[in-house]
């Protein structure tokens, strides 16, 4: 008899954008002539075309595909040479890291969720709360929760709450933890962390022997020049942190996927009886055991993000989303609503009216304006009261959504 991983059956249905379709789908029957009013500002991805020095780079490497002096097979598992020096030369100057500690993949959402094939059972996770929902469900997955109760919180997880007392940054916990999750530019909130509370989470991680996972996938859009990067600025991080970074959200690459994880040699955990291990070595035979290399096409349009046209164009499409945020934030606030994020990340995240839920703010804006954006209360329960607005669309979009709220009935 086969078993299954009866982990999975813990898992809650995917609810978020399966209910947010339903809700559209039923408001779109009811009121037909509204459905061509609607526009979405709810999912996280990109809406601009892939800059053409990107576009260029990857003909290019077709071309040389189709040509036998010049095919590629297989590659390194580990990604090319080219991009992984691009990457410290362009991405981390200065900060220590080396091409051998870049691991080249095609998605940061698989990366953050296959990190946990390298680490033991038992280990306690933390997790803010509201959270990118993959790191949640990856750790159901492995094992290393319990069930979930009636508000969707795990067993055995430890979650840190970000609210507007603390600005959204989690503060260090006063529990131990072992693997620690902090995201920054954050999704869903849009806050970003401070060099002080970067440097409190190294020192807490470092006294704990406990490991950070970083995901800055929205490094490209800070624009604060005092707010780290990267975990890397941080004093001692090379030797307690794993960073992800993904060219998703700043080159484009939604649907053409790659992404990098750094694993500084340094960086060690721990057998049962205490001997430390680095990091590097379980993940590089992890890597390249599950994982036969991102395609070199694709490779190639990724290194051409750093080439002078692709940095200028990724700019362009940067500024662009952030000219989007602004004029979303400045719309909320025009409404009298309470604003964060927006500064430093494509999410704008806004308090919803006195008395009003998330779903309550989704269904107001819906019927009101056409227009469908994230209900807080998705991305984990101290996201009761706030939504989301993503700053991903066409500016012509952007603009009619800012003139639609400000006729929304208050
Ligand atoms: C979009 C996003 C990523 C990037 O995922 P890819 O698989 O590289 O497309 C990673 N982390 C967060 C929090 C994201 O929102």
């Amino acid at each position: 008899m086969a078993t299954i991983n009866s982990n999975f059956l813990k898992l809650k249905a995917g609810y978020l954008f399966p209910e947010i379709g339903r809700r559209v789908k039923a408001y779109t029957e009811s009121a037909p002539d509204k459905a061509a009013r609607i526009i979405r500002c709810g999912i996280g991805d990109v809406t601009e075309p892939l800059p053409s020095a990107v576009r260029d780079a990857m003909h290019k490497a077709v071309d040389e595909q189709g040509d036998r002096a010049t095919f590629k097979g297989y590659g390194p598992e580990q990604g090319y040479e080219f991009l992984r020096q691009a990457i410290v030369d362009n991405q981390f100057q200065g900060l220590g890291i080396s091409a051998d500690e870049v691991f080249i993949s095609d998605g940061s959402k698989c990366d953050t969720g296959n990190i946990l094939d390298i680490f033991g059972k038992g280990n306690t996770i933390a997790i803010t709360d509201p959270v990118y929902p993959v790191y949640v469900d990856t750790n159901v997955m492995a094992g290393n929760t319990g069930d979930a109760d009636d508000n969707g919180a795990y067993a055995g997880l430890l979650y840190m709450p970000c609210t507007a007392v603390n600005n959204f940054v989690a503060d260090v916990p006063s529990e131990k933890a072992d693997l620690i999750y902090l995201c920054f530019p954050n999704n869903p909130t849009g806050a970003v962390a401070t060099r002080e509370q970067l440097t409190a989470w190294v020192a807490y991680a470092k006294a704990n022997k406990a490991i950070i996972l970083f995901d800055a996938a929205y490094e490209a859009f800070i624009q604060d020049a005092d707010i780290p990067r990267s975990i890397y600025e941080i004093e001692g991080a090379k030797d307690c942190a794993i960073e992800f970074r993904s060219f998703s959200k700043n080159g484009g690459f939604t649907g053409v996927r790659c992404a990098y994880t750094i694993i500084p040699k340094s960086v060690n955990a721990f057998t049962e009886d205490g001997t430390a291990v680095p990091l590097h070595q379980l993940w590089s035979r992890r890597h390249s055991t599950k994982f036969n290399g991102a395609s070199y096409p694709v490779q190639a349009g990724a290194a051409a993000v750093f080439s002078e046209e692709g940095k200028q164009q990724v700019a362009t499409l940067i500024e662009g989303y952030m000219g989007n945020a602004k004029l979303l934030r400045e719309a909320c606030i025009a409404l009298g609503l309470q604003v964060f994020g927006g500064e430093n990340a494509p999410y704008v995240w806004v308090g919803c009216p006195e008395g009003v839920t998330s779903w309550g703010m989704f269904d107001k804006m819906l019927q009101e304006a056409q227009v469908v954006i994230t209900p807080g209360s998705g991305f984990g329960s101290a996201g009761e009261g706030y939504f989301r607005i993503s700053a991903f669309n066409s500016r012509e979009n952007v603009l009619e959504v800012c003139e639609r709220l400000k006729n929304l009935i208050k």
